[in-house]
C-alpha cells in the first residue's frame, strides 16, 4: 500500500475517532443555541460533552463544517467567527508554529511513553498538533509553510512566529540534522528557499535573512531530557537560536523516578535547569502527577518541591494517561497501576494551582490526546476549566502568568504598576518584572537572572560578568511590525521601560554587562537599544556611573 493511501486511511480513521456521532450530536445542539443568540459558553455549559466536560471548540467547528456540507445551513461566516479559538492563538503577541521532528529513538526508556512507530517517541499520531508532522512527512519547509498558510487564511498576523519544534529528545538527533532541520525552518519564514542546483546556504546566512524576514522568529524551543543539558550543548542550543528549553521533570522524587525508568536522577534535573538558568534560556518544565508509585498526597508534595530551587518559567502538568502502546500499560493488567478518577485529578490540580508562584505560566493542565487513545482513568482534555470552576467555588484564585494575562484587554499605561519579584534559584538571583493593571492583571514582564557564586559555570563568552535578560514579554492582540493599536500593551513601549529597569537593577548590583538571549527576529529590536552583536548573545556594556 502507498504511503499516500495509508496517511488517507489514518486520516479517516483520525476522524471517525475523534468525533464520534454523540459528540457531533451535542455540538449541533450548541451551535443550534448560538445562532438562536445564545452565549458561547452558556451554550456549551448547557449541552456537555458525552465523555463529560465541555465539548472542545474544534469540535464545534467540525460539526459547523458538517452541517454547511450538507447544505443544511448556509455558509455563517460570524456563527464560524464566535466558534473559533483564533483570537487566544496570538493574543500573546505572537503566533506559534509547531513543527515535528521526524520518527526517531530515544534515549529514555519511561514505562508511561506511548510508541507508534510512524511518529517521534511519545507522539501519537490523531494528536492535533502531531498529525501535521505525518501529513507533511516531517518535512520543516513544508510544515512551517502550509501552518503560515493556514494562520494567513484565518487574518492572523504572521510576523512574528515562535517556532516551536517538537519530537522525542532533541538532543538525540543526529547534529546535520538538527542542523539541516532549523535551517529549513527558517527558509520557510524567510519564504526564501535555495534554488535547485545551487549550493544550500547555511544556518548563520538564513538566521541572518530573517533578521528582516517577512515571519520574523521571536522564539524557538526544543525539548529534550535533563542528562543531556551541558555547557557544550548550551553554546549548541544557542547556535541553532533555541531561547526556550522544555525538559521532562516529571517527579522530583528519585524513587518515583527510577520506579518509572525516567534514567535520569532529581540531581541532574537541578544541574540542567541552573545551567540553562545560567545560560538565559527560559525554561519550561513538564510535571506529572500519578506516575507509577505515586498517591494524590504524594504528588502534592512533590509538587512543592518544584518551587524550592528548580522554579520553572513554565510548567506543563500532564497526568499519567494509560495508553495501550506503553509499558505502563502491562502494570495495569497486572494490577500494579491504577489511574487517578477525572475527580480525584480535579481536586489534586484545584490544591496545587493557587500555591503556583506568580512568575511561572502554566501553559497546560493536561496532555491533548484523543479521548479515544486513553484505556482507564480520565478522558476529559477539558479539564483546565474543570479546575478553574473548583478554584471559583473554593474562592482560591490561581495567579500563574496564564491566569493574570491581559489577554486582549485595553492597557492604561498611566494605571501600571511596575512590580519586582524577587527569588533565588539555581544558585542566583532572579527577578520577575512586571507591569501589573490596578486589577492585578499582567501587562507585560521581563526575566532577569543576576548569577551568582553558586551558579554553574556555562563556558560561554559573552556571559563572563553579565546579568542576563530571559524573556521580555508584553501582552496585547498581536499587531503587525510598525502598526500601532491604541491601548494595545505590545506596543505602548513597555519592553523598553521594562529593559531600562533591568539595565538599572543590574548595574547597581555590580554586573559589567547586560546580555540578553535574543531570539533571531529580535535582535534588531535589542541593537536599536544599545545592545551589540557578541557571540551568542546581545550584550550591552554597564560603565560603572562616574568613570
Ligand atoms: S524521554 Fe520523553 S520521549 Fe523519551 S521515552 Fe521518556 S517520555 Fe518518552
Amino acid at each position: 500500500m502507498g504511503n499516500k493511501v495509508v496517511e488517507r486511511r489514518l486520516e479517516d480513521w483520525w476522524e471517525a475517532r475523534q468525533y464520534t456521532p454523540a459528540m457531533l450530536d451535542q455540538a449541533r445542539k450548541v451551535l443550534e443555541e448560538i445562532r438562536a443568540g445564545r452565549q458561547v459558553s452558556l451554550a456549551l455549559r448547557r449541552h456537555p460533552s458525552p465523555e463529560g466536560g465541555y465539548l472542545a471548540k474544534h469540535v464545534l467547528v467540525a460539526a459547523y463544517r458538517e452541517m454547511v456540507g450538507k447544505g443544511v445551513w448556509q455558509p455563517d461566516p460570524q456563527l464560524l467567527a464566535r466558534i473559533r479559538m483564533k483570537p487566544v492563538r496570538t493574543l500573546s503577541g505572537v503566533a506559534t508554529v509547531t513543527v515535528l521532528t521526524k520518527p526517531y529513538r530515544c534515549p529514555g526508556k519511561c514505562i508511561f511513553c506511548p510508541t507508534d512507530e510512524r511518529m517521534p517517541k511519545s507522539y501519537l499520531p490523531d494528536e492535533p498538533g502531531a498529525r501535521r508532522g505525518l501529513e507533511h512527512h516531517y518535512d520543516p519547509f513544508a510544515q512551517v509553510g502550509s501552518r503560515l498558510r493556514a494562520l494567513q487564511a484565518v487574518g492572523h498576523p504572521t510576523d512574528k512566529i515562535e517556532l516551536l519544534i517538537l519530537g522525542g529528545t532533541w538532543s538525540a538527533y543526529r547534529r546535520d540534522y538538527q542542523e539541516w532541520f532549523v535551517r529549513r525552518c527558517f527558509e520557510a519564514l524567510n519564504e526564501k528557499e535555495a534554488r535547485e542546483g545551487l549550493p544550500a546556504p547555511t544556518l548563520a546566512e538564513v538566521q541572518s535573512i530573517n533578521e528582516n524576514a517577512p515571519h520574523r522568529n521571536v522564539g524557538l524551543v526544543i525539548e529534550t531530557r535533563p542528562e543531556t543539558i551541558k555547557p557544550r550543548e548550551l553554546a549548541r542550543l544557542r547556535r541553532l537560536g533555541v531561547t526556550k528549553v522544555q525538559m521532562g521533570a516529571q517527579s522530583l522524587d528519585d524513587r518515583i523516578l527510577e520506579l518509572n525508568q525516567r534514567g535520569h536522577t532529581v540531581a541532574e534535573l537541578h544541574q540542567a535547569v541552573a545551567l540553562l538558568r545560567g545560560a538565559g534560556f527560559k525554561i519550561v518544565l513538564h510535571w506529572m502527577p500519578n506516575l507509577l508509585g505515586a498517591t494524590p498526597e504524594s504528588d502534592r508534595q512533590d509538587f512543592a518541591r518544584l518551587w524550592e530551587d528548580i522554579c520553572p518559567d513554565e510548567i506543563k502538568i500532564y497526568p499519567t494517561q494509560l495508553l495501550q502502546n506503553a509499558e505502563l500499560y502491562e502494570y495495569w493488567q497486572r494490577g500494579e497501576f491504577t489511574p487517578y478518577t477525572t475527580e480525584q485529578l480535579i481536586q489534586l490540580i484545584a490544591d496545587v494551582k493557587p500555591t503556583i508562584p506568580r512568575y511561572c505560566r502554566v501553559n497546560r493542565v493536561v496532555r491533548d490526546i484523543p479521548s479515544v487513545n486513553v484505556v482507564e482513568g480520565n478522558r476529559r482534555t477539558s479539564l483546565r476549566q474543570d479546575v478553574l470552576e473548583e478554584l471559583k467555588q473554593r474562592g482560591t484564585p490561581c495567579q500563574c502568568i496564564r491566569c493574570r494575562e491581559v489577554s486582549g484587554q485595553k492597557v492604561d499605561r498611566e494605571g501600571l504598576r511596575l512590580d519586582d519579584l524577587v527569588y533565588p534559584a539555581g544558585g542566583g538571583e532572579e527577578h520577575f518584572l512586571s507591569f501589573v493593571t490596578p486589577s492585578d492583571k499582567l501587562a507585560g514582564f521581563l526575566r532577569l537572572t543576576l548569577p551568582g557564586e553558586k551558579s554553574p559555570p556555562t563556558g560561554l563568552a559573552d556571559l563572563q560578568g553579565a546579568a542576563i535578560i530571559r524573556e521580555v514579554h508584553i501582552y496585547g492582540q498581536s499587531l503587525e511590525v510598525g502598526k500601532i493599536q491604541p491601548g494595545a500593551a505590545q506596543h505602548a513601549g513597555l519592553g523598553g521601560r521594562l529593559i531600562g529597569e533591568a539595565e538599572r537593577l543590574s548595574r547597581e548590583r555590580g554586573y559589567q554587562h547586560l546580555a540578553v538571549i535574543s531570539a533571531v527576529g529580535t535582535r534588531l529590536y535589542y541593537l536599536k537599544r544599545g545592545f551589540e552583536r557578541g557571540e551568542l548573545y546581545l550584550v550591552k556594556n554597564l560603565p560603572i556611573r562616574g568613570d
